[in-house]
């Protein structure tokens, strides 16, 4: 079946990937909107456009999320986000939300990067907080949040091994590292470097005794992401209410 989708962010490096791999996917893309209004299809508005397709995926900025919510409920189309930088409020307004609607919300659409979170999660169940966990990403210039979702949620994976192999787990955030810092175990740290136009490289260090682990990905272009969108955009059209993630559309959950 062809789904059709509305995509919000659409003039953006992810809105612009998403519209460029549609078709390949086999997804019609019926419009487009961003900040200025239509970029691509005759819709003004998220709200026209939300009344007119499957699905809507969604790739702005967690300003835009609160109308992006009210839009897809009102519809009731469901809702693809993958925007980062989302704070607790934003993700209990996706809870709510998603009491009326069906929302997949995920940090990362990669086929890769949610492989890797099983790896990370089975490394750090049988390793416990004897060895360190160190997240270290590297994304384009221009990308506004740190540590990028994906790093966090990395991160997240290896405190469910942790936790599933000891009570004990702590999640020490620090971002910085500057000055005198003195390692708490069972933290998971994490660095964020910015330059040029990486789409997005990850690395998990676990580090022993007299010996180092490293899990890593490497997004080598945004189409990675798009082809991820679109299977979930997919997967997600006519499903009932509910928050889901990128494991229940690639079938690992
Ligand atoms: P970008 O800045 O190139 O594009 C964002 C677009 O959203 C811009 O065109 C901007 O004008 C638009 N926008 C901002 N506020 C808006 C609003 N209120 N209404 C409509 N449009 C609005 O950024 P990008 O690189 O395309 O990334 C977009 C988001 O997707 C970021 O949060 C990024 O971290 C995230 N991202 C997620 C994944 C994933 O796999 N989930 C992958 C890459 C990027």
């Amino acid at each position: 079946m062809t789904i059709s989708i509305g995509v919000l962010g659409a003039a953006g490096r992810m809105g612009q990937a998403i519209i460029a791999s549609a078709d390949a996917a086999g997804v019609t893309v019926k419009g487009g909107v961003d900040r200025v209004g239509a970029i691509t299809g005759s819709f003004a508005d998220a709200a026209s456009l939300a009344a007119q397709v499957d699905v809507l995926v969604d790739f702005s900025s967690p300003a835009a999320l609160a109308a992006h919510l009210a839009v897809a409920t009102d519809a009731e189309t469901p809702l693809l986000i993958g925007t980062t930088g989302l704070g607790d409020a934003h993700h209990a307004a996706i809870d709510q939300a998603a009491a009326h609607v069906a929302i997949l919300q995920t940090a990362n659409t990669s086929l890769g990067v949610n492989v890797l979170r099983g790896l990370v999660e089975q490394a750090a169940r049988v390793l416990g907080t004897d060895w360190d966990i160190e997240i270290v990403e590297m994304h384009h210039r221009h990308k506004l949040d740190s540590p990028s979702g994906t790093a966090l949620l990395l991160g997240e994976s290896a405190n469910i091994g942790r936790e599933a192999a000891s009570a004990t787990a702590l999640n020490r955030f620090d971002r910085m590292r500057e000055g005198a810092h003195e390692r708490e175990e069972g933290g998971v740290y994490y660095a964020s470097l910015r330059g040029g136009s990486v789409a997005g490289d990850h690395q998990v260090i676990f580090a022993g005794e007299g010996e180092r682990i490293e899990l890593g990905h490497r997004a080598e272009s945004r189409a990675i992401f798009a082809k991820g969108a679109l299977r979930g955009a997919i997967w997600l059209a006519g499903k009932p209410a509910g928050r889901y993630t990128m494991a229940d559309a690639l079938g690992f959950a």
